[in-house]
This record gives structure tokens, sequence and C-alpha cells, in this order.
């Protein structure tokens, strides 16, 4: 790796120690840690059906990380990232260290959680699968582009109860004064964790990105105080190691926020755990708090009733195609409780609890990439399934239009193309499965499978 930038050594050895700090950037020069987490919502983690684990573990080479139940160390060279068993969403490739923040928040099914900055999903993932389905995640980031590749993984996961904004966080704050029970704030920081994954950290380090980060990160929190609903809990993380942007952060957001109380702080380090450099602090707000939500960023605006923007005609009868595509080609599945809502010609479920802020005018003027499960679209008068709604609902679809092949198969790489597949055996839209997990659309007319796999997805030859 390139130099260590001076102040950072400094920095280091005052945190440490001589001897400690030498050990840490000795470690810089081994290799860097490999890591996956298993999709509970897509494997049966329970030790009665454990046996695509086992199989993923054989693959993969898979060893348990410590603090994480659906972490995993895996060997690089098996390149999990690479395998169709990932376009299915049936894992997420996380750095093990960042593992530990979304299990620290310890979200509940039911509960409302907000993941601030929250790109490329590896957090969010990480609490969709501990909500199983109930409750609500919003996920937000403020970049677009990042933003986008936030929605495409939680589509991947399988994510149903989620809406991903692309937002200032303090424009949410004014939406969602005292909304969440759990708050997530993965922060932007000057990555010192990251030097041995990714050299270029290093390079691009100083003292003054230090200090802007810190800025940045005290704003972001202050944000996230507002949202945060008293008896919740808040966890901050970094991936950096220096006190400025970890302890002294906290410290003086809970001086300037009174109703926080820290429950704890833990960090990872290279050279004493199997993972990356990371921070975390739990923070509790107290229930007997006035929310902070009084003022001029604190009003919710109200602006009335449902906003699909369609006729209500057009949107039963949306809903009335969704529902006999679903019964007929995904019997018995439900994306839980919630309200369709129609955007031009899309339709998308809403999750329950993010009914009544979106009817209250929650979310206006907030770019919402998706508000909720992305069902289909209505095209002069027929009705087209999204992507979304092959990954979120189950395996285990009976009729002849569930078509799986093997990982290994000529069917699943020319699927993955984009190519058409040569089958006879269907007629119309089907699912196309790898080893019985769900991959995509195909429309099929009793020769060919047309593909429907999205295009920004398709593999290259
Ligand atoms: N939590 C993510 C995960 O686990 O995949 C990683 C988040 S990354 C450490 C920090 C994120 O903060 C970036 O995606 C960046 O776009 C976002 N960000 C930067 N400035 C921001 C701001 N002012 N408001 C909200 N998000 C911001």
């Amino acid at each position: 790796m390139s130099r260590l930038p001076d102040d950072f050594v400094e920095n280091m050895i005052e945190l440490l120690g001589d001897a400690e700090a030498e050990a840490l950037f000795a470690s810089f020069r081994s290799p860097r840690t490999h890591g996956l987490r298993i999709n509970p919502l897509k494997i049966c983690m329970s030790a009665k059906d454990d046996s695509c684990l086992r199989a993923l573990e054989r693959m993969f080479d898979l060893q348990p990380v410590p603090w994480c139940p659906s972490g995993y160390y895996y060997d690089e060279r098996t390149a999990p990232g690479k395998h169709p068993y990932h376009q299915a969403g049936l894992y997420y490739i996380q750095e093990p260290s960042a593992m530990l923040a979304a299990e620290l928040l310890d979200p509940q099914p039911g509960d409302l959680v907000l993941d601030l900055a929250a790109a490329p999903g590896g957090k969010s993932t990480h609490i969709a699968g501990k909500l199983r389905g109930e409750g609500l995640l919003v996920a937000n980031d403020v970049h677009p582009d990042r933003a986008k590749a936030l929605s495409e993984n939680i589509e991947r996961f399988g994510v149903a109860n989620a809406v991903v904004t692309n937002a200032d966080p303090w424009v949410l704050a004014e939406r969602f004064p005292a909304f969440f029970d759990k708050l997530m704030l993965d922060a932007p920081c000057s990555g010192e964790g990251m030097f041995r994954k990714d050299p270029e950290a290093a390079a691009l380090w100083s003292a003054e990105k230090v200090r802007q980060c810190a800025a940045l990160q005290a704003d972001l929190l202050d944000a996230a105080a507002i949202m945060l609903k008293p008896g919740g809990t808040l966890a901050y993380s970094t991936c950096t190691f220096n006190r400025e942007e970890n302890e002294r952060t906290v410290e003086s957001f809970v001086a300037r926020h009174p109703e926080f109380a820290v429950v704890r702080t833990e960090r990872i380090w290279p050279h004493r755990q199997r993972g990356e450099g990371h921070f975390v602090a739990l923070l509790s707000k107290r229930d007997e708090s006035a929310p902070a939500a009084n003022g001029a960023r604190g009003e919710r605006r109200r602006t009335g009733a449902g906003k699909s923007g369609a006729p209500e005609k057009r949107a039963r009868e949306a809903e009335r195609m969704a529902n006999d595509f679903v019964e007929r080609m995904l019997p018995g599945y439900s994306p839980g409780p919630g309200s369709p809502l129609l955007f031009g010609e899309q339709l998308y479920w809403l999750p329950a609890p993010a009914v009544k802020p979106f009817r209250d005018g929650a979310l206006d003027g907030v770019r919402l990439l998706r508000p909720g499960l992305h069902i289909g679209a209505v095209k002069n008068g027929r009705f087209e399934p999204a992507h979304a709604l092959a990954l979120a609902a189950p395996v285990g679809g009976t009729s002849e239009n569930e078509i799986s092949f093997p990982a290994d198969s000529p069917e699943i790489a020319a699927y993955l193309r984009g190519e058409t597949i040569v089958h006879s055996a269907a007629r119309g839209w089907c699912r196309i499965a790898v080893d019985g997990y769900p991959l995509g659309w195909g429309k099929a007319n009793g020769h060919l499978i047309k593909n429907h796999y999205p295009r920004g997805l398709r593999r290259r030859m």
C-alpha cells in the first residue's frame, strides 16, 4: 500500500501507543478480509432446515463472523459475487466489520427504521432481513446514482416493506419528526478503516478531510435526532479510527442533545479482529423528552389525501390486473399489509406504516425511487410484472410457469446475459429461477422464452 500520511501515523500513536500502533500499521500489509451476509428473507437459517446454508458453506468455504449470526468470511477464490445466487439475492457481499452496526441496532419485526445514509445498501439489507417483512424501512441516500444502486440492492434482496428516498436529511427531518423507532446513521467519513481494503483511501486522507467529515457528521446527527421517537435507538457508525469523527462527534452530539445517552461504543481494529476498521456508537433517546420536532424544521406539511395522481378508476383497474396476475402466477403471495399506489403506469405496494405519512404529504417533494414494492406496470391495457415482484415473492410456486435451471446450466448463463432461452414447456409469463431461487421474468411462446431480465443488470459476454 502507499505511504501512510504523517498526521495519521501521529494520531494512531497517540491513540494506541507506539507498540500497538506498529501492529496496526503492520496489519495494513496483510490481506484484507472478505465477507457475505446470508439473506434470511430467502434462506432458512434454522437448524431444522439449513440445507441451503450448508451448501453455501461448502461452495464458498464460509466461516462464521463472530459478531453477526448471518455473516460469514468467504474464500475470495470462490467469487460468490459472480455466482447466479448473488443475482437471486441469497446473500449480500459485505465487509465483515460493517456487519456490526445493524447487529447492535437490533431492529425487530414491526419497527419503523430509517437508514439515513444508506447506499449501496449493506446496512439496509441487513436491517430488512431482521424486520422479516414487518414494519417499515426507509432507506435514504443524498446522492442520486448511489440511491439508484441502493434501490437495486433492496430489490435483489426481495424486500417488500422498504421505501427508498433520495433526499437531503434535513428535508426528511421536516417530514418525519419523532417518527422512527430505530435509526442508522452510517456516516460519510475519512475512511481510515479502509486503508487496507482500498489503498487509494490513504492517498485521499488529510487532517482537513477529518475536520470536514466531523462537521458533516455533526450536521447529519442533528437531523437524525429530530426523526427518532422518544425511547428510540440510534446507531452511529463510521469506518474510521480517529477520535474526532468517533468519540468526540458522539460526545458533542450528546452535549447538544441531552435527551440522548450513549448506551455503548464498539470498535473493530484490523490488528485485533478479523475485519477492517469500524466504529459503532449506540445511543438511546429518553422517553420523557419532548420530541425535538417543534419549530420551522420540525413541522410536517399536510397537503391532504391520496397522491397517486391517477384517477381512482385507473388505479382500481391496475390493482385488479395485478391481483389476477399474482393469483395465477404467485398463488398465496402477499407483500404484507399496505396499499396499492399508482404512479403513472407504475403500480407499487406502499407498506402499511408509510400509508398515513404518504397521505399526509410527508413524502411531497422528497424524491422517491421506490415507494414500496414495485408490482408492475399497466401498459395499453396489459399488466407487465416488475422485476422486484419476481424477487420478493418466495419460492414454492407449483405452476409450469415457474421454471428452474441449475446454477451451472447454459440456460442460466444465457438468461443473465439477456438472451432468449429455448424451452417448450410454458406459455405466457414465467418466472425463471436458479435451483428454485427466482431471478426474474420471461415470456414464453411454447418454443422460446423471451428475456425480461432488466437490461441494466445483464451480464456482459
Ligand atoms: N450504509 C451504507 C452501506 O452499508 O452500504 C454505506 C454508507 S457510506 C459509509 C456513506 C453514505 O453517505 C454514502 O452513500 C454517501 O452518498 C452518503 N452521504 C454523503 N453525504 C451525505 C449527506 N449530506 N446526507 C446523506 N447522505 C450522505
